[in-house]
């Protein structure tokens, strides 16, 4: 991967004086969900015709009320290390900020998941700083291991998604033995001069050896990889781009381009300099980047995270957002620590408990999902995109939806999440067009609420 920088300015440069009509055959094409090329998406980062914004968020609306319905699947962070041997500018992890640093211990872990487990999680994303001597890759394979390990009586962690530091692809090998679900790395920012300025020390200050990551997971093997960027720290317009032009280069060589993008947004942290964040979008630009990126990407997860309040969350999900993570700790031992304490100290904004969260999207008509069932079932990279691109993954996608929400209300709700979920349930059945399925799922809600557990679609 070699990011090409002179095309993203000649792009955004043709982008501005794109002619309207030129434009406006990019939306019509973003309308039957065909995606759109990096050229076009430029003209939909530049335009500042009323009429242009406004089809840009229709589309995002209907895009997602076409191919991920009302579902949002539903997950959570676990931080096992915070040791980090890198001087990332905006993050309290780095190695010139002082405190007390941890990494927990196999019987930490089995706590923190045991809490986890408890809210009705059941899909993780494992978090760790960049330390290869006190937080080697065997510590990961080991974590991951013991995770995998644990089942309770309301079922297990049956997806762990992975996000740390590039690697080898030796290492790479070992993490798909292990069994991950999607591993994530972000760029932080795809303009090479300010990834300079930002990451002062330490390995991932090499900008091509963060960027050609996903090259080598891929080349290991690994076939579900998400990227992101840290918006704020470079133009916004120039880092869609990048993220577009890496999606590029992913499906071009391998067949399968990001299987997630995260939109995380900069926010202040204890030891971290937000000074170098001269770039923060507005609400405004926020939400209709994440809308362009769901022109151009449909079929690919979009995750947003913590970071954002309540109400901006309400707004990105109805734009495209497909996983939203809750109850989220975003320290190093965040839950057990919250369970002795009450509360932590959080960098969040969105603080509710997880069954706040799924009381929430009911009440916004939504259904939060637990499933995982593509992993289990084997549909990853280019087998996933293609029942993704042929729009046959809603047969799959809300069938599972329903079953595993009715398991959450079944073993972790209370009354008032049992009786929304059975509303909810009844509900949205007859849209599972497919008869046969239909039946299927019918007699496996009625199993579930029996106490037995069943197999996902
Ligand atoms: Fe370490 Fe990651 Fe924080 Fe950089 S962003 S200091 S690599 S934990
Ligand atoms: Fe995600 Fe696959 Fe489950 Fe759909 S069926 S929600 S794509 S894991």
């Amino acid at each position: 991967m070699n990011l090409d920088h002179d095309r993203i300015l000649s792009m955004l440069e043709a982008g501005k004086r794109a002619p309207l009509e030129e434009t406006d055959a990019a939306l019509c094409k973003a309308e039957r969900f065909e995606g759109l090329a990096p050229e076009e998406i430029a003209m939909l980062l530049q335009t500042e015709d009323e009429g242009h914004i406004k089809r840009i968020f229709d589309i995002a609306g209907r895009i997602k009320e076409h191919i991920y319905g009302d579902r949002i699947v539903m997950f959570a962070p676990l931080y096992v290390s915070d040791h980090c041997v890198n001087k990332c500018a905006y993050c309290g992890y780095r190695c010139d900020n002082v405190f007390d640093r941890r990494r927990l211990s196999m019987d930490e872990i089995r706590e923190e998941v045991r809490i986890l487990e408890g809210m009705g999680h059941k899909r993780l994303a494992l978090e760790a700083g960049e330390d290869p001597k006190k937080c080697p890759i065997d510590y990961i394979l080991e974590v991951i291991d013991t995770i995998y390990g644990m089942h309770f009586e309301n079922g297990e962690i049956r997806r762990v998604n992975v996000n740390i530091a590039s690697t080898t692809v030796e290492n790479y090998r070992r993490l798909k033995d292990a069994g991950i679900g999607t591993y994530i790395l972000f760029q932080e920012t795809y303009h090479r001069e300010t990834y300079k300025e930002v990451h002062m020390a330490g390995p991932k200050s090499n900008y091509d050896y963060h960027i050609t990551a996903f090259d080598r997971a891929m080349e290991a093997g690994i076939d579900d990889v998400g990227g992101g960027v840290l918006f704020g720290l470079y133009d916004y317009k120039y880092e869609v781009l990048g993220l577009m032009l890496h999606n590029e280069h992913l499906e071009k060589k391998f067949g399968a381009g990001f299987h997630t993008i995260s939109v995380p947004r900069i926010r202040p942290a204890d030891g971290a300099d937000i000074t170098v964040a001269r770039h923060i979008p507005t609400d405004e630009q926020f939400q209709r980047l994440v809308a362009i990126i769901r022109l151009a990407v449909p079929f690919t997860g979009m995750i947003v995270s913590t970071r954002e309040t309540a109400d901006m969350r309400a707004k990105l999900i109805r734009l495209g957002v497909s996983q939203i993570s809750g109850g989220s700790a975003v320290e190093v031992g965040g839950y057990a620590e919250r369970e002795r304490h009450g509360s932590g100290q959080f960098e969040v904004s969105d603080n509710r408990a997880p069954e706040d969260i799924v009381k929430w999207l009911m009440s916004e008509d939504l259904i939060p999902s637990f499933c995982t069932a593509c992993y289990r079932q084997g549909r990853t990279g280019d087998r996933f995109m293609q029942l993704a691109k042929s729009g046959n993954i809603k047969n799959v996608c809300l069938p599972n939806a329903l079953m595993t929400l009715c398991e959450y209300a079944q073993d972790y709700g209370d009354e008032e999440t049992l009786a929304k979920a059975s509303e909810i349930i009844l509900r949205k059945l007859p849209d599972i067009q497919n008869e046969k399925i239909r039946k299927r799922v019918e007699e496996s809600i009625e199993r579930i609420r029996g106490g037995k557990r069943d197999l996902y679609l």
